[in-house]
């Protein structure tokens, strides 16, 4: 019987001085003041070198990060693989305005990934970020509309933006579209997966327009390439609908991470300083409402589309279990978590037998930084409440009685 509340399940990968180590790196994270001045000293010590990688080392980058490469991962990969749970191999590459030397370098990167994952028994996606892969400012022109959010990205009006590009960006364009075809189709002869994730709404279409294209041409058999959908955004049920019906008019298999969104102030604030209507909804309520009618409508459609429930949410977890169970299409559900958090739900998920995996950062610590002041922000304090990471792991410490 599933129990999200067995924390000996959860942390059983723990062992007593790791747990007592998370306890205070997680008791730290409650003070907000600390998080929000570590969040802004940081960037800065390292740039005069002060010496507190190894501090960062020891402590979120042990929690929250696979290793400095992918070869200083594999303990972390085959420790998960011991717990029956996969990973999800995350190269961060920075996103930015460089030269092709870089984006191709960021390319050859990724089908290093994609072919080390290859050795590993249990690593059987990877992600990708499209702005490690060409200029921002090519996709935020590319956008449909500048200031409102398009709820499908039809050829025809790509092709329309297409033309308005001039030469030297049509080439870019064309450079980022063979970069992303290499990488999906190495991944798909290897037999790995790819998602494609979300990013701001101002460059999504023509990552979603990327994705439909490779979905297309990768996923005619299994499921290749997943595209992200972010349900924060109040258009997304509606381009989910139009992705779906694409999948049926091209004959392949829709495949689908859904979460809830990861840039929600920055979008909120772009909104308000250029006044138009914020493309996120306008309440917490309103997402989780779109986040589980999309579990509801992809499990219901499990024969033809795959969805990876990415969120450490109880309640929609609990839901997608549920429902695949009604429907048998436990086959077709993949759960996953970032390392480091809702341990509760990985292990439980893997004990009972749900596929279910681990996204799993690596890279040298500098390189990391942004991604774990990130989580530091999101382990803080919400209103003085105790975040639920701690409390689990107070939970397991007081049962081990240490
Ligand atoms: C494996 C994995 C992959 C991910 N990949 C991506 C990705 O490609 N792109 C991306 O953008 N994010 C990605 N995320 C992050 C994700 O979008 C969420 O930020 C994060 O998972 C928190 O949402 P939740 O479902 O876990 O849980 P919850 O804690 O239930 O939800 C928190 C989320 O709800 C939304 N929210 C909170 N308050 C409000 C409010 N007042 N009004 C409106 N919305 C609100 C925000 O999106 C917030 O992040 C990923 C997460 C995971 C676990």
């Amino acid at each position: 019987m599933l129990n999200f509340n067995d924390t000996e399940k959860a942390f059983a990968y723990k062992t007593d001085q790791q747990l007592k180590k998370a306890r205070f790196l997680f008791g730290i994270m409650q003070f907000n003041g600390l998080v929000k001045l570590g969040t802004i000293l940081t960037p800065f010590a390292l740039k005069i070198h002060l010496p507190i990688k190894g501090i960062i080392k020891n402590t979120l980058f042990e929690q929250f990060v696979g290793g400095t490469s992918l070869e200083a991962s594999s303990a972390v990969i085959s420790m998960l693989e011991n717990q029956k749970v996969d990973v999800i191999l995350d190269y961060g590459v920075e996103g930015g305005e460089y030269d092709d030397g870089r984006y191709d370098a960021a390319l050859e990167e990724f089908v290093k990934v994609i072919r080390f994952a290859a050795t590993k028994k249990n690593a059987p996606f990877i992600s990708v970020k499209l702005t490690g892969l060409a200029s921002t400012k090519l996709l935020s022109k590319l956008n449909l509309n500048a200031y409102e959010v398009s709820e499908f990205v039809s050829d025809q009006r790509m092709n329309e933006k297409l033309a308005l590009l001039d030469v030297h960006e049509k080439a870019a364009w064309e450079k980022l579209v063979k970069r992303t075809e290499k990488i999906c189709s190495i991944a798909s002869e290897l037999g790995l997966g790819i998602m494609i994730d979300a990013e701001e709404t101002w460059i999504q279409d023509p990552i979603d327009h990327i994705a439909l294209k490779m979905s297309r041409k990768f996923n005619q058999k299994k499921s290749v390439v997943y595209n992200t959908l972010q349900f924060y955004r109040h258009d997304r049920i509606a381009f989910m609908q139009a992705a779906y019906q694409d999948s049926l008019d091209h004959g392949y298999q829709l495949a689908v991470k859904i979460v809830r969104g990861a840039y929600m102030e920055k979008e909120r604030a772009r909104a308000e300083k250029l006044q138009y209507r914020s493309p996120i909804h306008i309440n917490k309520e309103a997402v989780d409402k779109d986040y589980n009618e999309a579990i509801d409508f992809l499990i219901q459609h499990h024969t033809t589309c795959s969805v990876i429930v990415a969120s450490h949410n109880e309640n929609s977890t609990l839901k997608a279990v549920q429902l695949s169970i009604q429907e048998n299409a436990q086959d077709a559900l993949h759960f996953s978590q970032l390392y480091g958090m809702s341990d509760n739900l990985t292990f439980n998920l893997a004990s009972d037998g749900y596929h279910v995996s681990k996204y799993l950062p690596f890279g040298p610590v500098e390189e990391v930084i942004p991604y774990l002041l990130r989580r530091a922000q999101e382990n803080s304090s919400v209103a003085g409440q105790t975040s639920r990471e701690l409390s689990l792991i107070r939970e397991e410490c007081k049962r081990r009685g240490i």
